[in-house]
């Protein structure tokens, strides 16, 4: 049987944060380094504007940076757009996928967010993979139904040495204040982890389930340790370096 996996607690900035935000970065290097929290990984994503320079201030420390989007190509004519490749190159170690704001916003798909996951595996990077249901999905009691669904598509293949993490990030949780209670946490991370044993056999119990969804310091310590929950995926509380910490700390 595979252990349990290392808690990963990964912030999103979205489409937040100038230069002037670095400072941030270099509050919680210092923290980390000062007071370390070994049985986690940390992670924040920038806007790509700012992961060069945001890689660079955590080389070398117990923060790793990543990228919020990737193009399903490594390069080649596709104007704007950023593979995983030169995201690595940029100092980035995971990218997420397939986040609900990215599948409203720009339509994507389980079959791209799955050849954007795959993208990631073969730049050699580890892509999370968002999945969540709606609030009407949750009241018409499809959201077991439809998470299944979202993982069959946009799950790609991948070896023993390739890893994913995927995010379970209720659509209406996030950036609501709302959060699911404990019960409705652990019979989801159940289904996910169930599905990933089903799939990958027993590699499936190593892969990491993080929650998102309004995860705040206050409520850290109720939510990260229910049983499959493997980390946080946190949008607003990660853009300030105490908030983001707090929710370190509770881990
Ligand atoms: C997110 O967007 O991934 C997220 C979880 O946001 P928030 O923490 O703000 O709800």
């Amino acid at each position: 049987m595979v252990q349990s996996p290392k808690t990963l607690i990964a912030g999103n900035w979205k489409m937040n944060g100038f230069s002037s935000d670095l400072s941030q970065f270099t509050a919680v290097v210092e923290a980390l380094s000062k007071k370390p929290v070994p049985d986690c990984q940390v992670l924040l994503c920038p806007p790509v504007t700012i992961l060069a320079a945001a890689s660079t201030i955590s080389e070398n420390s117990a923060l790793q940076t990543g990228a919020q989007n990737t193009h399903i190509a490594q390069s080649g004519a596709h104007t704007g757009d950023i593979g995983a490749a030169m995201l690595k190159d940029a100092g980035a170690d995971f990218i997420i996928v397939g986040h609900s704001e990215r599948r409203a916003d720009h339509q994507e798909t389980d079959g791209v967010v799955n050849a954007k996951a795959q993208s990631c595996l073969n730049a050699g990077l580890v892509p999370i993979i968002c999945v969540g249901e709606s609030q009407a999905e949750r009241a018409s009691g499809l959201a077991l139904t439809v998470v299944e669904h979202q993982l069959n598509g946009s799950v790609p293949d991948c070896d023993e040495t390739q890893e994913i993490v995927i995010a379970y990030e209720p659509v209406w949780a996030i950036g609501t204040g709302l959060v699911p209670d404990t019960d409705d946490i652990t019979n989801m991370h159940a289904a996910i982890r169930e599905w990933l044993v089903n799939r990958f056999g027993d590699k499936g119990h190593g892969i990491r389930i993080l929650y998102g969804g309004s995860l705040k310091p206050s409520n850290a310590a109720q939510i990260l340790p229910i049983a499959n929950v493997n980390g946080g995926l946190i949008g607003g509380a990660s853009l300030k370096s105490e908030d983001f910490l707090g929710i370190v700390y509770a881990v």
